[in-house]
């Protein structure tokens, strides 16, 4: 096992790689920018090294300066966490080539999955279903004669895309062009990279994820999350396991597999498809990474999915076997944001006055937050993750409704998005589990 392990990342993430490497008598170096000199992860943390100013390009993206800290501190490897350099082949090469390992995927993996166009042609080569749509575009006239072959509504996405953004929705031919060349700008202008693909919109479709694991050789898979509940495609609430039919978790677990095989997938990876009314599942994307999703997993499988990180990096195989994880129970995670639900989720900053986090049986808080935190503006807004498990999904809903009653996140001006989870657990539509990715546009709006 690594000696000391560098955690470049922040909030909420940092802190529970620093619980995870304290477990695994690793010992933890917590980079951070100025504005997070205060944070809990900094101050749990058995080293904490400043990297630069707020600004995450100067300071979580500041590839020499984290090198650096891990020179300097001797860590022996490197855990990006979700977001920043989480993705970064090039970083990832980067450290091993100064003797750090980089606990994630290989650069290869990386890179063949980073690029969404290129992941729906390796899925469609492993033998796993993807939505409709072509490859990157070339043309005006090839999106065109795409959408006339798959019909419409389509969907236009940047192969670089990430975070739900940059993608759009088209109706009919006559506003395609416009679209495309708009889309491209978009992509160009979020990601520094301008190519886009088109595939079939799925209308009413649920999001459903599946975690695997997988040491370079063999690949499990830990079952499904359903991830539908989403603001502007961005996730809000998540459970585990899915209210699929059992047929459909069987093929959607077993396609993940066969393709994170199909690439020797190695570390924790996340494979997301679209589900139709029909049972029909798509691969959409894989992410390369721990998800901030990750502890409704933890919680029906009762693996720890950053331990297993950790140990699949430091070379001690995949010690799990298929037959030994259990999908028990029900978990749910609902992300508390410093967001203002009645204004279309707009980011809220401010000074935290109280927290009471909730507690007692199968409840779980990852926060970074305490009282008199300071939320810095620079960053995003998740300020905690509240998850519980019980025996089944009502026993899930009931204790998700009794554990946000007892949280507390007050300061003045702050807004979070404590009021809206307790809403959508009250309504009927998400309590029966009829829940699709346009369920707070179609079910919450009033
Ligand atoms: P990102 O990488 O930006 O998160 P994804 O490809 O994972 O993008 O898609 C995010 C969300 O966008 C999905 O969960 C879904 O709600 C919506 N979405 C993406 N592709 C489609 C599609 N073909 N049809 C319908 N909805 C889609």
């Amino acid at each position: 096992m690594f000696k000391k392990v560098l955690i470049a990342n922040r909030g909420e993430i940092a802190l529970r790689i620093v619980r995870a490497a304290r477990e695994l008598g690793v010992r933890s170096v917590v980079v951070h920018s100025e504005a997070d000199a205060d944070s809990l992860p900094v101050l749990l943390a058995d080293e904490a090294i400043c990297i630069g100013p707020a600004s995450a390009q100067q300071s979580y993206l500041n590839i020499p300066n984290i090198l650096s800290a891990a020179i300097i501190s001797g860590a022996d490897a490197i855990h990006p966490g979700y977001g920043f350099l989480a993705e970064n082949a090039q970083f990832a090469e980067m450290i091993a080539e100064h003797g750090v390992t980089f606990i994630g995927p290989t650069p290869e993996n990386m890179r063949m999955l980073g690029d969404k166009a290129t992941a729906r042609r390796i899925a469609r080569e492993a033998g796993v279903p993807v939505v409709p749509g072509t490859d990157a575009l070339e043309s005006v006239a090839e999106a065109l004669a795409a959408a006339a072959q798959i019909g419409y509504p389509v969907i236009l996405k940047a192969s670089a895309g990430g975070g739900g953004r940059g993608m759009r929705v088209v109706h009919t031919p006559d506003g395609l062009e416009n679209a495309v060349l708009q889309a491209k700008e978009e992509a160009r202008a979020a990601f520094g990279n301008p190519e886009i693909y088109l595939e079939k919109y799925v209308e009413e479709p649920k999001h459903v994820e599946v975690q695997v694991l997988g040491d370079g050789k063999k690949v499990v898979h830990l079952w499904e999350r359903d991830c539908s509940i989403q603001r502007r495609h961005q996730k809000l609430l998540e459970e585990a396991p899915s209210t699929l039919p059992q047929e459909v978790r069987r093929g959607l677990t077993g396609a993940a597999v066969k393709l994170a095989k199909h690439i020797n997938y190695q570390s924790a990876g996340t494979l997301e498809f679209l589900v139709d009314r029909e049972g029909n599942y798509y691969f959409i994307e894989m992410n390369t990474r721990i998800q901030v999703e990750h502890p409704v997993t933890e919680m029906i499988t009762g693996v720890d999915l950053v331990a297993e990180q950790f140990r699949i990096a430091a070379g001690e195989g995949l010690r799990l076997k298929q037959k030994d994880i259990i999908s028990r129970g029900h978990a749910i995670e609902a992300r508390i944001n410093a967001e203002d639900p009645d204004r279309n989720f707009r980011p809220s900053i401010g000074k935290v006055e109280t927290v009471l986090w909730p507690g007692g049986t199968g409840v779980r808080v990852d926060s970074h937050l305490y009282t008199g935190y300071e939320i810095p503006s620079h960053y995003d807004s998740l300020l905690g993750k509240v998850i519980v498990w019980a025996e089944d999904r009502q026993a899930a809903i009931k204790r998700m409704q009794r554990a946000l009653g007892e949280a507390v996140v007050d300061g003045p001006g702050l807004k979070t998005t404590i009021p809206f989870h307790k809403k959508v657990l009250d309504n009927a539509f998400f309590r029966r589990g009829a829940i699709y990715t346009n369920f707070i546009a179609r079910r919450m709006s009033e």
